[in-house]
C-alpha cells in the first residue's frame, strides 16, 4: 500500500516529514516488528514501552541503541545475526481483521503469497568485514522491492538517462554496494555492465571496457578507479562520453575529487561529476549526492524518508542533535521486513549534520546528510613514543594525502619498530608522486601537513611507481584494495570476506516457519 512520505517523498517539508515518518514507525512497530521480534519486544517489555510509546522521532530516544556488538556471535549464542529477523506467527497473521478481510476478498492462497513475499528471507548480503566476522543480512521480497526503489531513486539523483551506459566496477561479491548497482540498472532500465573490478578483470580488462562501451558513468571504489583512470590517461585513452563517477565503499575528499576530474579532462571528459554515496549492510540501502558545479561543495546525500528515519546523535550523551549539528549517525528502518535493526549505531560521524532545506542544486525537498562522513573506528591509539599513547586519526591523514596534489595514490602501512612486538609503533607513508616533483619537497609538504593536522610526522615517506603502488594496494589481485595495512606482529589479521556464507548460516537453517 503506497503512503504521501512514499510517492511526495522528495517533496514534503521537515514538518510534515517528521510527522509522517513518526505515524510510519508506529504502525511499522505495531504490526511487524513487536509481534514478529523476538528480540526488540524483549527490549520494549523491559522498558514498559509499547508501539505507543513512539508517537514523535523524538520517542525515538526512549529506545536504546542496537550496536554492531549486538550482532557479533558470542560462544554462548553462536547465531546472533537470526535473533534480528522478523519471524511471523501465522496464526497473529490470521487473526488480523485486515488479513480476514483480504483473505474474503482476494481468496486465501494470495494472501498466503503475500505474506510469504513479506516475510520469507531469500536473499543475504554480508558486512564488508570492518567488524571482527561478517555478519548476514538477510532479506524477503519486499525488502528486494525496497532495494529496487532506492537504487532507483540513487540513478535518478545522479540523474543517470536512459540511454546512458553504465560501467560498475564493484567486485563481485555479496555486499551491499554490488546488488544494490545491479538493482540501479534493472530498477531504472539503464543499461548496466559489471565487471566485477580490478580481482576478475584486471585493470587491462576494465580499459578494455572503456574503450569498447565507451561509459557515460562508471560505478566503483574510490582507490580502484584512480588507478584505472590513471593507466587510461597513461595509455592515452580517450572517453569522451564519461559525465560522471559514482564512488561507493570509501570516503571520498575534495582533494580526490579534483584528482579525479583532471585524469576525467585528459581523457577527453572535461565536465565530469565526481558524486560519492553512503550506505552500510543494515540499512539494506544507500544514498547519493546529486550533480553540482565544480566550484561549489556538494550538498550532501539525499536520504529516502519513507524508508528510514536517520538520526544525528551526540556520541556522548546518545540524545539527538538539533539539525546541521553534526554527530553520530543511527539508523532505524520504516519498512525492512527480514533482517531488522532498530537505532543502529554506525560509529559513522557527519560534521555537517542532518537537514530538510531544499537542495540548492537539484530542488528537492528531502531530509540530506550534509559534509564529510567519518568513521570512529579509523581513530586508532598508537605508540609512536615512549610516553604515552597517542590518538591518530586516520581520517584526516586519509584527507591530508587525498588533498596533496604533488602525489597520487598512496599507502598507509603500521609496523613495529624491528617487527618486535614489544617495539614502539611506525607509521609508514607508501605514495606516489605526480607532477615530477623533487621527492625532498613532497617529503617536506607532506611532513608539515601531518604535524600541522594531526601533530604527528610519519617516521619514514617511501616513493613508488604507480606500477609499485597497484602491487602494494592489491590492485587486480584483493576484492578491495588496500589502503591502510597494519603489519604489526601482534596486530589481528584482517578478515577477510568469504564470498560462501559460513556454515552456521546455512540458508535452510534459517527459514523461518511460514507454514500451513
Ligand atoms: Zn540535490
Amino acid at each position: 500500500m503506497r503512503n504521501l512520505l512514499q510517492d511526495r517523498w522528495q517533496k514534503l517539508p521537515e514538518a510534515a516529514v517528521r510527522r509522517l515518518q513518526a505515524e510510519q514507525l508506529r504502525q511499522y512497530l505495531r504490526r511487524a516488528v513487536l509481534p514478529f521480534s523476538s528480540y526488540y519486544r524483549e527490549v520494549f517489555r523491559a522498558r514498559n514501552l509499547n508501539y505507543d510509546s513512539i508517537r514523535t522521532l523524538e520517542d525515538l530516544q526512549k529506545l536504546p541503541f542496537t550496536t554492531k556488538a549486538d550482532l557479533l556471535n558470542t560462544p554462548e549464542r553462536q547465531q546472533r545475526a537470526k535473533d534480528f529477523i522478523l519471524i511471523p506467527d501465522e496464526k497473529t497473521l490470521a487473526r488480523r481483521p485486515s488479513t480476514i478481510l483480504r483473505a474474503l476478498w482476494r481468496g486465501r492462497n494470495r494472501v498466503k503469497q503475500e505474506f510469504e513475499a513479506e516475510f520469507r528471507p531469500i536473499f543475504v548480503t554480508f558486512t564488508t568485514g570492518r567488524s571482527a566476522e561478517p555478519t548476514p543480512f538477510f532479506y524477503t521480497q519486499r525488502d528486494l522491492d525496497n532495494l529496487a526503489s532506492a537504487a532507483r531513486r540513487i540513478v535518478e539523483v545522479a540523474t543517470a538517462r536512459p540511454d546512458d551506459r553504465l560501467l560498475s566496477t564493484l567486485p563481485f561479491a555479496p555486499h551491499l554496494a554490488f546488488w544494490l548497482t545491479h538493482y540501479a540498472g534493472t530498477a531504472a532500465g539503464v543499461m548496466l555492465l559489471s565487471s566485477g573490478g580490478g580481482k576478475v578483470m584486471g585493470t587491462e580488462g576494465n580499459l578494455r571496457l572503456i574503450r569498447t562501451l565507451k561509459p557515460n558513468v562508471i560505478i566503483g571504489m574510490p582507490t580502484f578507479i584512480y588507478h584505472l583512470m590513471q593507466q587510461a590517461a597513461d595509455e592515452g585513452a580517450r572517453c569522451k562520453n564519461l559525465r560522471a563517477l559514482v564512488l561507493a565503499g570509501e570516503k571520498v575528499s575534495e582533494g580526490l575529487r579534483e584528482k579525479l576530474r583532471a585524469l576525467a579532462a585528459e581523457l577527453g571528459a572535461p565536465n565530469l561529476q565526481v558524486l560519492a554515496t553512503y550506505g552500510f549492510t543494515e540499512a539494506k540501502q544507500a544514498w547519493t549526492e546529486c550533480p553540482f558545479p565544480p566550484d561549489q561543495a556538494p550538498s550532501g546525500y539525499h536520504l529516502y524518508p519513507d524508508l528510514c528515519v536517520i538520526e544525528v546523535t551526540d556520541p556522548k550523551t546518545g540524545e539527538q542533535v538539533p539539525s546541521g549539528q553534526p554527530g553520530e549517525l543511527v539508523f532505524t528502518p520504516l519498512d525492512a521486513r527480514g533482517s531488522v535493526v532498530l537505532r543502529y549505531r554506525t560509529g559513522d560521524f557527519i560534521d555537517g549534520g542532518l537537514t530538510y532545506e531544499t537542495c540548492p542544486y537539484c530542488g528537492r525537498c528531502a531530509p540530506r546528510l550534509v559534509g564529510n562522513i567519518s568513521r570512529r573506528s579509523e581513530i586508532k591509539e598508537m605508540n609512536l613514543d615512549k610516553i604515552k599513547g597517542t590518538l591518530v586519526d586516520f581520517n584526516e591523514l586519509e584527507h591530508v594525502l587525498d588533498d596533496s596534489k604533488t602525489i597520487g595514490s598512496w599507502q598507509i602501512e603500521l609496523r613495529k619498530v624491528k617487527d618486535d612486538p614489544l617495539e614502539l609503533d611506525e607509521l609508514i607513508l607508501h605514495v606516489q608522486k605526480v607532477n615530477n616533483t623533487d621527492e625532498k619537497l613532497v617529503s617536506r609538504e607532506l611532513n608539515q601537513r601531518c604535524v600541522s593536522r594531526l601533530e604527528i610526522q610519519p617516521n619514514r615517506i617511501l616513493f613508488h611507481s604507480a606500477d609499485e603502488m597497484r602491487q602494494l594496494q592489491g590492485v587486480g589481485t584483493l576484492l578491495k584494495e588496500q589502503k591502510l595495512v597494519d603489519n604489526r606482529p601482534s596486530a589481528k589479521p584482517i578478515p577477510q570476506v568469504s564470498a560462501t556464507p559460513p556454515q552456521a548460516m546455512q540458508a535452510d537453517k534459517l527459514q523461518p516457519e511460514i507454514g500451513g
